[in-house]
């Protein structure tokens, strides 16, 4: 940081003659905001004439015999070069040569020196005041020189972890140099990865005036998990792939030399036969050994030996993955992650009890027992090795920082601000988030922190290609002096798609790309405009149709950034009502269909612009089908019939009762079902003046898997029912869940601490007929419903089904109506509930 801010003293007091012939190109709102520094005076270069080279490319020859550094930088030096060449080619023809130094210049031709090397010495050029990742662009009389500041020869130019790793992470400043000036200077740009998404304008001549100017991060980590373009590229089929291939035109980078990482230790369970008190306590005394328990102080002994056996010894069990029997996020020689497997604190042992903090709410109720935990282990670490870092992770229910909370200066907090990042257009929830880098900066001295950022919410809620760069902007430009950088989490779980079964080719890039690529610009510098960039985006995209995808753009950024919703979302959840009625009602989808019609005519005959408008347009349409389908009556309806008397209560369906009521047939939640495929079961409801009960037959010919007997716990882990009752649209929708062992879940919201007083549950299970059935009575003065014939309201059924299948545990899951989405509370797919008589 110190060296940035001595770098801009000396930018400052240097900045006295400007030339002004370059203005326009080097300040280009459009492009990223760079530093202008003196420029030499000489004539402009010609680089390229009537699409003849002009120019020869140099780089400096490796320097030292088998120094590995050397060779390093060389083959960075050698990537940036190609890529120059690469494009220069595609705009103007010339295909530019590229030498190493101490060769033969043909006479007359301009030199482009790539990367900091003797050579650029020579001429006075020099990144050592810029910070990593930095570069500096100037010319000279017979040339230029694009030079990036590279990591020392004691530095790590990898950041990152599994799957996360960009290659070469810090050392990308040359690479970003020559980007910058093919777009500033080329008018190249990429919006999305592929041809499709790059525009390269054809130019016979290239010729630069002089000038001088560099540039650097601001946030020194800008990295996600969304990079791999399904569907856009046969050989792009991993994050890692699609980080290598397209990350670098955005900026992607990090020179923060705090590796990502995540739920580590990923095998702490090694430890259970040897220390039990070290793992969770259920309520029934279950100890769990997949969940550390973090209160207990053996724990932090335990964690601290395996760090001393790792290393002293090199003993990597505790960090090897069970799942992939390969090391997860294990320690590095800079820094060591404490972060909880992906699930709630929930321990009920004496020390955890204790700390834990019912009001800070279901944000915060295990802050304690985490905090303390981290502030008493990264202790042990900074008596024991200097300077690791200690990357502490708040998440799910240890997220929201308590008042007054300290931690050791060795801690650097990674924040998962698990509302979602388009959700910060809310106000409530923008507030949180700031707080929360707020509370947990100062916990750490007033250091900086880096944030888990989610573009997968709440976009997997709803296919509306809604974009949100000024919510971004707002959120970087309140919180941009607390913050190391971002990780930015996308749909990985679905192959980069809004649901599993989402064939939009492109994924997350066909909805969000305006977004993203703004993201990756306001990353690299907050004040970033997004508005020139987003004009630019649809000019040179969309050509005759460009005015009319600007309308679109608009409606799909103004509304999804303008539009508070009535009810204050819990989560990072959003309904389908509050998408459709509310964010992009029909009058909006209307037009929005009119105008993709409208672009789509203005486009015939220009190929290209076609495929672009194609590209976001099949996303787009899928909305428009998601919005038909919320205003029609295609959604499925369960008749709930009157009967005389409620069922008893016994987990049988054997009540007269039940005579009278529909099945309702659950399908594969996640897949197209097969027609030769049998149902799993199915679902019936019945109502009295007092209230519904739901009952269920789920088919089952192997044994079920259930472990779970007290109200609230984990049972949805179990073989378990679901159901989802969305008795008013302005009220969070209940839920209850239950397990072929009887045992109960039951919730408001995403709020477990609800409980229904007078439900009655029972299940019953049928060995000989394979088959488990459940009965669910719920009181209507608790759903807040007056019960009268045909009252409407919205839910949904589901079946998390988990068997034994020989020495493996099979699971599937199965719902009365869905839109094959991983999520069960999906909204979206919810269907129509009827009391009728
Ligand atoms: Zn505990």
């Amino acid at each position: 940081m110190s060296k940035k801010m001595n770098y801009i003293a000396s930018v400052i007091s240097s900045c006295v003659l400007i030339t002004a012939c370059n203005g326009d190109k080097l300040d280009n709102p459009t492009l990223n905001k760079v530093t202008r520094l003196q420029a030499p005076v000489h004539e402009a270069l010609t680089l390229v004439k009537n699409g003849k080279s002009e120019a020869v490319v140099i780089i400096q020859a490796p320097l030292g015999k088998n120094d590995k550094y050397q060779a390093k930088i060389y083959e960075i030096n050698r990537k940036a070069a190609a890529e120059l060449v690469k494009y220069i080619k595609a705009v103007t023809g010339a295909e530019l040569t590229i030498q190493t130094s101490g060769t033969q210049i043909e006479k007359g031709k301009k030199i482009i020196l790539i990367g900091e090397s003797p050579l650029t010495f020579e001429r006075g050029i020099s990144t050592k005041d810029l910070p990593l990742e930095g570069f500096v662009v100037q010319t000279f009389p017979d040339g230029l020189a694009i030079a990036g500041r590279m990591p020392g020869k004691d530095e790590n130019f990898n950041l990152g972890g599994g799957i996360y790793n960009i290659g070469e992470s810090a050392a990308q400043g040359t690479l970003f140099g020559v980007y910058d000036f093919l777009e500033r200077f080329c008018g190249i740009r990429w919006y999305y990865p592929g041809e499709l998404g790059t525009v390269i304008p054809p130019s016979e001549d290239l010729i630069i005036p002089a000038c001088k100017y560099s540039d650097w991060p601001e946030f020194a980590k800008r990295s996600g998990a969304h990079w791999m373009a399904v569907g856009m590229h046969d050989d792009v089929k991993s994050n890692a792939a699609g980080l290598k291939t397209f990350s670098s035109y955005f900026r992607a980078g990090d020179s923060s030399y705090i590796e990502f990482g995540c739920h580590s230790p990923a095998d702490f369970g090694i430890h259970i036969d040897a220390a039990p008190g070290c793992f969770e306590l259920s309520k029934t005394g279950k100890r769990d050994k997949d969940f550390p328990c973090y209160g207990n102080p053996k724990t932090i002994d335990l964690m601290f030996d395996d760090l001393v056996q790792f290393y002293e010894n090199g003993n990597q069990n505790p960090y090897i993955s069970p799942r992939s029997k390969r090391p997860w996020c294990e320690p590095t020689s800079g820094r060591i992650v404490v972060s909880p497997p992906d699930k709630p604190v929930a321990c009920n042992c004496e020390y955890c009890s204790k700390l834990w903090r019912d009001d800070l709410g279901s944000n915060g109720q295990a802050t304690e027992i985490l905090a303390k935990f981290t502030g008493m282990f990264a202790e042990k670490i900074k008596a024991k090795w200097q300077g690791k870092k200690v990357l502490f992770l708040p998440y799910l229910n240890y997220l929201t920082c308590p008042e007054n909370m300290k931690l050791p200066e060795n801690v650097v907090p990674f924040i998962c601000l698990t509302y979602g990042t388009a959700n910060h257009k809310e106000p409530h929830v923008m507030e949180y988030s700031t707080r929360a880098i707020n509370d947990w900066s100062k916990a750490v001295g007033n250091n900086k922190v880096i944030i888990w950022e989610y573009l997968c919410w709440p976009a997997e809620n709803t296919f509306l290609p809604f974009q949100y760069p000024h919510i971004i902007k707002d959120f970087y430009l309140k919180n941009r002096g607390k913050l190391i950088g971002s990780f930015v989490d996308g749909h990985l779980s679905q192959g980069l798609k809004r649901s599993s079964t989402d064939m939009t080719p492109g994924g997350e890039w066909a909805y969000s790309h305006p977004t993203m690529y703004c993201w990756y610009r306001l990353m690299w510098n907050a004040d970033y405009d997004v508005d020139a960039a987003l004009d630019e985006y649809c000019t040179l995209m969309y050509g005759p149709s460009a005015p009319v995808m600007k309308k679109i753009m608009d409606i799909l950024t103004v509304r999804w950034e303008k539009i508070e919703w009535k009810e204050k979302i819990k989560d990072h959840n959003v309904k389908s009502s509050q998408i459709n009625a509310e964010t992009m009602p029909e009058k909006q989808a209307k037009e929005l269909e009119e105008l993709l019609d409208k672009a789509e005519k203005l486009a015939a005959g220009n190929i290209l612009v076609q495929k672009r408008i194609d590209f976001f347009g099949t996303a787009l349409r899928k909305f428009l089908d998601e919005s038909t389908r919320f205003y029609s009556n295609n959604i499925p309806e369960m008749l709930i019939k009157k009967v005389g008397e409620n069922p008893i209560i016994d987990g049988k369906l054997n009540d007269r009762s039940w005579g009278r009521s529909e099945k309702y047939y659950l399908k594969n939640a996640l897949e197209m079902q097969k027609l030769s495929e049998q149902p799993a079961g199915y679902v019936k409801a019945v109502w009295t003046d007092e209230g519904i009960t739901f009952g269920f037959v789920n088919y089952e010919e192997f044994k079920s898997v259930a472990d779970f007997k007290e109200r609230d716990d984990r049972i949805y882990d179990d073989e378990s029912i679901e159901l989802f009752l969305q008795c008013r649209n302005d009220q969070p929708y209940f839920q209850v869940i239950v397990n072929c062992l009887g045992a109960c879940y039951d919730s408001v919201g995403n709020d477990k601490s609800f409980n229904f007083d007078k439900i009655q549950v029972a299940s019953y299970m049928d060995n000989k007929n394979k088959y488990w059935s459940c009965e669910i009575f719920l009181p209507f003065r608790e759903l807040g419903i007056t019960p009268v014939s045909n009252f409407e309201f919205s839910g949904n059924i589901a079946r998390n089904r988990k068997c034994y299948y020989g020495n493996e545990i099979l699971k599937r899951t199965y719902r009365w109506n869905t839109n094959y989405r991983a999520n069960h509370n999906d909204t979206s797919a919810f269907g129509k509930m009827k009391l009728v008589e």
